[in-house]
């Protein structure tokens, strides 16, 4: 008899914490190791929200607290979801949770049975896969390509649905492509949604990045197109744009009362509530102004390092690098380093290639042997991710560190040497 039962061979995982182990081998094996796999902001929480959190807790907000959250909060993020997307969010819809992540699997298993399909896009945040293989649901994934610069238009989302459809993720910005979706891409998404889908469908809008944008460009959110709101809940948080990923602190905003409930019962089942002192912290970032200034630098950084980093990234032979409109992440194409390298030929002779890819290859050959952080293809969605030569390079870091980074990666997609080395040693494939 096994010790586990059988459905938690389903669920899959965020490779960027299995990354960690490789990184304290680095160290352990005295290999200096420059970071571009960073899936936070290198930003430290604004001193007047942390100054708020300390506070509250002085003052004794240190007990369990409503399992949908504080009225407080969930107010002032009522609020602001409804002034900046342009739409009339009820309070009571919305339920707070610790980080943005776990309204993905409350999503899957309260709306997807088995067999049921839900679309998601690849490369995409891998949670979303992984909970839809854990419920037994069918995973669709939606390929995205740098071809349009990780959009996706109404006609490819079109094809994947099907009666069986139930549930539609979309997340933009995106993690991991920094693909941004416009008004004019959201109203062809949203008009063949209502089209195609009955009522009970529902798009889940992951906007946990709503606030890392460039160029200009404002963030659209699916929910502000007529007859959206209804059919998508939207989900955002404090992790990535107030700088506060170890607070966990988001939350999801449901299309009706009965839903919302459903989704604080899964709050009750699980956390019981977010600790309240870091609900007001949240709420204070919502509510001073000078919150918003710092974000406003914080963004400016990341467009600065973007704009170095995506022309160093196109000089390198082989690499093709799409400029990402928003998040804090560049997907570069490395498929012509692949194959300058050798790796897809290595990569075929491979005995056993179901745990590795050739992007993989790439990642662990560039960490090991030029130390250099990155994360491969894989890490962003399994299924569908063959043939596609990717790796992600995060810039929530600071720019002589992407500097030295970019410098990594070119010497490693040149050294076709010590890539046959690397494969004769015979290890760290994956
Ligand atoms: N959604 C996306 C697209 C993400 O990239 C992340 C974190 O990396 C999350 C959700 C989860 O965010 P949180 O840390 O707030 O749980």
């Amino acid at each position: 008899m096994k010790i586990m039962a059988d459905r938690i061979a389903h669920l899959g995982t965020e490779k960027a914490f299995k990354l960690a182990d490789n990184l304290r081998e680095c160290a352990a094996l005295g290999i200096g190791v420059v970071k571009l796999n960073l899936g936070e902001p290198d930003f430290d929480t604004s001193p007047i929200i942390c100054e708020e959190g300390i506070k509250q807790i002085a003052d004794g907000a240190t007990h369990y607290c409503a399992p949908a959250g504080l009225m407080t909060f969930r107010k002032a993020a009522a609020k602001y979801i409804s002034e900046t997307r342009n739409i009339s969010v009820d309070w009571e819809k919305v339920i707070v949770t610790s980080g943005a992540k776990p309204p993905i699997g409350f999503a899957v298993m309260a709306y997807a049975n088995p067999g049921d399909e839900v679309i998601y896009p690849s490369p995409g945040y891998p949670i979303y896969e992984s909970w839809i293989t854990y419920v037994g649901a069918k995973p669709v994934p939606l390929p995205l390509t740098d071809r349009n610069d990780f959009r996706f238009n109404a006609d490819e989302l079109e094809k994947l649905i099907t009666p069986k459809t139930k549930l539609i993720f979309i997340c933009s910005p995106s993690n991991p492509t920094g693909g941004v979706l416009t008004r004019e891409d959201l109203e062809s998404i949203a008009d063949v949604i209502k089209r195609k889908c009955p009522n009970n469908v529902r798009v889940y809008s992951d906007e946990i990045y709503e606030h890392i944008v460039f160029d200009g460009v404002k963030h659209c959110s699916i929910a502000s197109i007529e007859g959206m709101l209804e059919k998508t809940i939207i989900v955002s948080g404090h992790s990535k744009g107030f700088a506060m990923t170890g607070w966990r602190l988001g939350y999801a905003i449901l299309p009706t009362i009965e839903e919302a409930e459903v989704f604080k019962n899964l709050n009750i089942n699980t956390i019981a509530c977010v600790a309240p002192f870091v609900q007001e912290a949240g709420r204070i970032a919502y509510e001073n102004p000078l919150v918003a200034l710092e974000v406003k630098k914080m963004v400016q950084a990341f467009e600065k390092r973007r704009n170095f980093a995506v022309p160093a990234l196109n000089d390198i032979d082989g690499i093709r690098c799409a400029m990402p409109r928003g998040a804090f992440y560049l997907f570069p194409n490395i498929e012509g380093a692949c194959k300058n390298l050798g790796i897809l030929d290595a990569y075929s002779q491979l005995p056993e290639r179901d745990q590795t890819s050739p992007s993989t290859l790439f990642q662990m050959f560039a960490l090991y042997k030029h130390g250099v952080a990155t994360m491969d293809r894989k890490s962003f969605g399994e299924i569908g991710a063959e043939n596609e030569h990717y790796i992600r390079l995060s810039i929530a870091t600071d720019l002589e560190t992407i500097k030295e980074g970019i410098k990594r990666i070119k010497n490693a997609s040149e050294d076709r040497e010590g890539f046959k080395k690397f494969i004769a040693e015979g290890k760290h494939f994956y």
